[in-house]
């Protein structure tokens, strides 16, 4: 660090305050993590330097001898945490993993049933301004109004309705366990595939705090990011007769040369997700996501579709009669970093919006627990309900993290 202040001040200010921000507030941003140093370390390593197009052993270039060994380590330790015939570890990011996926799979125009982005899909599910919605034929499915749970009647009869060649089931902001079992089913009625985007979820499922969609899905992909904790990027499971197509669809079809230092850092992240304490800490990352959303909830804070079985909890705003945009904003100035979101049927545009979205990834890896959830909680709602409090819980705030710090000093 001391060569980059030396080389670049201005850079390695940067540098710093951000890592004095992720410090000084709280971090509710349900798709953002602390990694850990030994991930940093791999991916501020001179693995950067290399050429390495192409897989272990078939490069383009000479010299991969050695990157080869992160990335036939890092494939082994995919294939054996998830129990996947096949892993793909290049994708550079979760949009790109799932570029790969429509690219292996489909033609464009082929018809593909996905959730609708404003009932919580990702981009990449087939919004208009996404290759997704451009390229193909996207069918949307949705929550119910009711329960605000997947419709799973509704896909079976959009499927039967538009027989899809590809059913994607995974999502950005649902915050219930998805039925992977009742999505095949009805991909094998239709005979279409099944492409599960576990970038939300992927690291509970590593922890075995959930379960896992291999064994249901064609394709699975996700990013290594999230509640994975590792470094950014993505990556594609299958099994092993769609091995050739999805490899040749990130490489050469949909990228050039691997980031061999992200590869190898996914690798170090694939190691950590195997061990015991990461099975704790995913257990926990739930434990509070539920606390935080009971703690919300009592503070008159409604949770979507009842509460969450996951990392995340999606809250409708309307009740105390603030949109998400004015909550973000209020939260940001209280230290407390989460996004505005769209709630399923929300009356305000995407913009401004009913919701926001609160997540416990970071905070339980700074080892914050049910007790500091149900603080959290009060904070948010006082937060969210008065700005003139910004600074009182902006203390309280302070107070809880100087307790439980990010990469303690
Ligand atoms: N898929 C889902 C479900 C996501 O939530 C995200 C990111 O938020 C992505 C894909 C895309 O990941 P990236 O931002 O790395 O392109």
């Amino acid at each position: 660090f001391d060569q980059l202040r030396a080389t670049d001040p201005d850079i390695a200010a940067v540098v710093v305050d951000e890592l004095e921000r992720l410090r000084g507030g709280l971090q509710l941003i349900a798709s953002e993590n602390f990694t850990s140093p030994a991930v940093l370390a791999a991916l501020g390593s001179t693995l950067s330097n290399k050429y390495a197009e192409g897989y272990p052993g078939r490069r383009y270039y000479g010299g991969c001898q050695v990157v080869d060994r992160a990335e036939e380590i890092g494939i082994a330790r995919a294939r054996e945490l998830f129990g996947a015939e096949h892993a793909n570890l290049q994708p550079h990011s979760g949009t790109q993993a799932n570029f790969a996926v429509y690219a292996a799979l489909l033609t464009p125009g082929d018809t593909v049933l996905a959730m609708s982005l404003p009932h919580g899909g990702h981009l990449t599910h087939g919004s208009r301004v996404n290759f997704s919605g451009r390229w193909f034929d996207v069918v949307a499915y949705g929550v119910r109004e009711d329960t605000e749970l997947i419709d799973y009647d509704q896909v079976r009869e959009l499927a039967l309705q538009h027989r899809p060649k590809m059913i994607i089931c995974g999502a950005t902001a649902y915050p219930r366990r998805i039925d992977f079992a009742a999505f095949r089913s009805i991909a094998d009625e239709v005979g279409a595939w099944l492409m599960v985007d576990a970038a939300h979820f992927i690291g509970l499922v590593a922890g075995g705090a959930l379960p896992s969609p291999v064994p249901h899905a064609d394709v699975v992909s996700f990013t290594t990011h999230k509640v994975l904790r590792g470094p950014r990027g993505g990556m594609i499971l299958c099994r092993e007769e769609l091995a050739a197509r999805i490899d040749k669809a990130v490489f050469p079809f949909s990228q050039g040369g691997p980031l061999m230092h992200a590869v190898a850092a996914k690798a170090v992240a694939l190691k950590e997700a195997a061990t015991p304490e990461y099975a704790t800490y995913a257990h926990q990352v739930i434990a509070n996501a539920q606390t935080l959303a009971e703690g919300l909830a009592a503070e008159g804070v409604r949770p979507v579709a009842g509460g969450t079985d996951t990392h995340l909890t999606l809250l409708d705003l309307r009740e105390l009669g603030v949109t998400g945009r004015d909550a973000e904003a209020r939260c940001d100035a209280a230290g407390i970093t989460l996004n505005k979101n769209a709630i399923p049927y929300d009356p305000q545009p995407p913009a401004i919006s009913s919701g926001i979205r609160v997540g416990t990834p970071a905070v339980t890896t700074q080892g914050m627990r049910e007790g500091e959830m149900k603080e959290i909680a009060g904070l948010i709602a006082r937060a969210v309900r008065d700005p003139s409090a910004a600074a009182d819980v902006s203390a309280a705030v302070s107070v809880l993290v100087n307790r439980h710090p990010a990469y303690p000093r």
